[in-house]
């Protein structure tokens, strides 16, 4: 058969490894003319880590044991750049001399197969890292907005707590007598639950800003405030309504039991030593109906807490419904 028509390259070398001889099919490959290579030094064919492997290694076992295989070299090519092939080589004698005999298969499509491979393996690995990045991030977004979310119940309890509070006093201000008594208005007509206002107010309290300033009689209006808180249970809700006026709403308690608690009040003011002396109060009670309003049952405790004034002071007063 002619080597010529083989679907491989065929090479052989004599042992200082100059070519003897190169098939066509090798020939073409390599974009040579046929003997062109003829006597020249087999590694003027490879690339430079093709030349160093051949020198190092392939040359070496050829001459110590008679062959090696499957050995990935890499040919150069001007047009179409390199070349990577798998070469087989033996030992033979001919005509009486030693020659080296390879076998040369192209490995063209393994090797773009192998680059493809090795580049989807970069992308997958680029896509992971990205993946992660991205988590990351989103672990980051999540634990800012965690904290934001935490900052915002702070400041909105904040905001709840200056919306109902009185700054002087500390004590609950008018929005929660309004929320309050909507409340108890309600329960009244559910389930006739009775409850009772007291509006109280100090009595010529103006004098006492006039007498000592008003710093002190802010002085006197939290003493009062602690004084009440006192006096009253937990679930009684003391207001602050604005000046010297305060009012009680006490849940479960009708009338009579309003003048009680008004009465205890008064009496523990009125013994009370503030910080400028002596001080009463008039208190004015009503007991909430079915049909009263917020400002039906307000009405009825402050006009019973004028009356209180023009009776003459430190006393208490009630107007029925
Ligand atoms: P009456 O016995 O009729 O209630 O007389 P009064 O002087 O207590 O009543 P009036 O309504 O004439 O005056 C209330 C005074 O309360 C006037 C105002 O200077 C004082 N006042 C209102 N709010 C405050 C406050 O926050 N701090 C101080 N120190 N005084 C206040
Ligand atoms: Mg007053
Ligand atoms: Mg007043």
């Amino acid at each position: 058969m002619d080597s010529n028509l083989a679907p491989c390259g065929l090479l052989s070398l004599n042992t200082s490894g100059n070519v003897m001889f190169m098939n066509a099919t090798l020939s073409r490959w390599l974009g040579l003319s046929d003997d062109q290579m003829a006597g020249q030094p087999f590694v003027n064919l490879l690339t430079t880590p093709s030349r160093i492997f051949y020198l190092g290694h392939i040359l070496p076992l050829l001459q110590q044991t008679g062959h090696t295989e499957e050995n990935y070299l890499s040919f150069k090519h001007a047009k179409t750049g390199d070349i990577p092939v798998l070469v087989n080589a033996c030992k033979a004698t001919q005509n009486g001399q030693d020659i080296f005999v390879m076998a040369v298969v192209t490995m063209q499509r393994r090797h773009i197969v192998e680059e493809q491979l090795l580049l989807a393996k970069q992308r997958a690995e680029e896509a992971m890292n990205e993946r992660e990045k991205a988590y990351e991030a989103l672990e980051e977004t999540k634990q800012e907005l965690e904290e934001k979310q935490q900052l915002l119940t702070q400041i909105n309890a904040r905001l709840e707590a200056l919306s109902t509070k009185d700054p002087l006093t500390g004590l609950n201000n008018r929005r929660v007598y309004e929320r309050e008594l909507e409340t108890r208005l309600l329960a009244i007509k559910r389930d006739r639950m009775p409850f009772s206002v007291l509006v109280l107010d100090l009595d010529f309290f103006k004098n006492v800003n006039d007498k000592f300033g008003h710093d002190k009689g802010d002085l006197v209006l939290q003493e009062l405030a602690r004084l009440l808180t006192e006096e009253l249970r937990e679930i009684d809700v003391l207001v602050r309504m604005g000046g010297e006026e305060f009012v009680v709403v006490l849940p479960n308690t009708p009338q009579t039991h309003a003048l009680d608690v008004a009465e205890r009040i008064r009496a523990r003011v009125a013994q009370h030593a503030f910080v400028t002396g002596t001080l009463t109060l008039s208190v004015g009670v009503a007991e909430a109906t079915e049909k009263d309003t917020k400002a039906s049952l307000y009405e009825r405790a402050d006009r019973a807490l004028y009356r209180a004034k023009q009776l003459g002071r430190n006393r208490i007063e009630f107007v029925a419904a």
